[in-house]
C-alpha cells in the first residue's frame, strides 16, 4: 500500500451539530501526524466539481462550537454513478488526495464504501448524523445535541398542552428510527413514543388510547418518530380522528429545527475523539471502517457492518418509558 501523504476531508448528506467539531478534530490531528489535508467543499460533489483547498491548523479555528459544517455539505446524484464516481477519483488524484475521511450519514458512508469498492483509497467513516442509526456506535455525532433540541422544545409545548387538555403528537426526525422519538420522550417526561421499530409487535395508538391517555390523564404528550411505517405524527392524528373523535389532537413537527444549533459539549467531545481516531485508523492501516464508540471506547466498525439499517432499539427503554407514563 503507498505511503499516505495527504488525507482529504468531507462532511456529506444531512448536517449534523458537531460535524465542525469533527473537521477541527482531523484536521489537527492529521497535521500533528505530519500529514498534509485537503478540504473538500460541498460533499461527494465537490469531488467531482474541484472544489478542494489546502487546510491548515487555522482553517479549523473557532469553529468548534458551532453547529453545522464549514465544509459544507450536499446531496450528490452523479456520485451514484459510476461515471460519476470516476470522475471524482481522477480530481482527487489531480490533487494528489490518497486518503479521504467522510463524515456522513448512512447514505454518505454507502457511497464510500462503493467508492472504495471501485478505487484503491483508503477511506475512514465518521458517523456524522442526528438519527443515531449507524450500527456499531452507540452514539453518532448530533444524536446528542439533537435530543437536547427536542426536550427543549417539549417541555414549552407541554406548558400549552396542559393548559387546553389536548392529545400532541410532536414528530421528531429519524429516518424510520426511533432513537430520538424514544430518548427524547423519556428526556421531556412525554407519555409515549411512537416508533417504526416496535409497529409490528403492538399498534401503539390503540395501546396509547387504552392504557395511558384515557386512564388518568387529561392531556399527553407523545413523540412520533418520522415514518411511513406509523404514518408519522400526520397519519397519526388522521387515525384519531377517524377511530377516536372523543380527543382534540394536535400536531407539531420540529422539523429542521432539530438540526441546528451550537453542539452539547457530549457531542464536541465525541466528535474530537472519533476525528482523532480516523487519522490514527489510517496511521493503523486501516481501510473502509467507520469510527464507532462502544460502550466508551473507540472502534473500527466495517462500512457493511455500520449500514447495515438494523440497528436495534434497546427495549428496556421502552418498558421504562411505558412504566413511568402511568
Ligand atoms: P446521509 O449521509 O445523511 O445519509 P444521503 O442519504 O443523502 O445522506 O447520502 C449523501 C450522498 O451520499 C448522496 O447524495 C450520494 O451522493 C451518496 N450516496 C448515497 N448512497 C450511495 C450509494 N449507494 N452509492 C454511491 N453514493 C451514494
Amino acid at each position: 500500500m503507498a505511503k499516505i501523504k495527504t488525507i482529504g476531508l468531507l462532511t456529506s448528506g444531512g448536517d449534523a451539530p458537531g460535524m465542525n467539531a469533527a473537521i477541527r478534530a482531523v484536521t489537527r490531528s492529521a497535521i500533528y501526524s505530519g500529514f498534509k489535508v485537503k478540504g473538500i467543499y460541498r460533499g461527494y460533489r465537490g469531488l467531482i466539481t474541484d472544489e478542494i483547498v489546502d487546510f491548515k491548523t487555522q482553517n479549523v479555528s473557532n469553529i468548534v462550537h458551532h453547529g453545522g459544517t464549514i465544509l459544507k455539505t450536499a446531496r450528490c446524484k452523479e456520485f451514484t454513478t459510476p461515471e460519476g464516481r470516476q470522475q471524482a477519483y481522477d480530481v482527487m488524484r489531480s490533487h494528489e488526495i490518497d486518503a479521504l475521511v467522510v463524515i456522513g450519514g448512512d447514505g454518505s458512508l454507502s457511497g464510500a464504501r462503493e467508492f472504495a469498492g471501485e478505487f484503491d483509497i483508503p477511506i475512514v467513516g465518521l458517523p456524522g448524523t442526528i438519527d443515531n442509526d449507524l450500527y456499531g456506535t452507540d452514539h453518532t455525532i448530533g444524536y446528542d445535541t439533537a435530543l437536547n433540541t427536542i426536550m427543549w422544545c417539549v417541555d414549552r409545548i407541554r406548558d400549552t398542552a396542559s393548559s387546553h387538555e389536548r392529545l400532541f403528537f410532536i414528530e421528531v426526525m429519524g429516518r424510520n428510527a426511533g432513537f430520538l422519538a424514544l430518548n427524547g420522550a423519556i428526556a421531556s417526561g412525554a407519555e409515549a413514543a411512537i416508533i417504526p421499530e416496535i409497529s409490528t409487535e403492538v399498534d401503539q395508538l390503540a395501546e396509547l388510547i387504552q392504557n395511558g391517555f384515557r386512564k388518568s390523564k387529561n392531556s399527553s404528550i407523545v413523540l412520533v418518530a418520522e415514518s411511513p411505517i406509523t404514518g408519522g405524527a400526520m397519519g397519526l392524528a388522521e387515525r384519531v380522528r377517524k377511530e377516536y373523535p372523543q380527543y382534540d389532537v394536535r400536531v407539531t413537527i420540529l422539523g429542521h429545527l432539530q438540526r441546528g444549533g451550537s453542539p452539547t459539549a457530549q457531542d464536541r467531545i465525541l466528535a474530537s475523539r472519533m476525528g482523532a481516531a480516523a487519522v490514527d485508523a489510517l496511521l493503523e492501516g486501516q481501510r473502509n471502517v467507520m469510527i464507532g464508540d462502544a460502550n466508551d471506547e473507540i472502534v473500527y466498525v466495517p462500512f457493511n457492518k455500520a449500514i447495515k439499517k438494523d440497528k436495534p432499539i434497546d427495549h428496556d427503554l421502552v418498558d421504562t418509558l411505558r412504566r413511568l407514563s402511568i
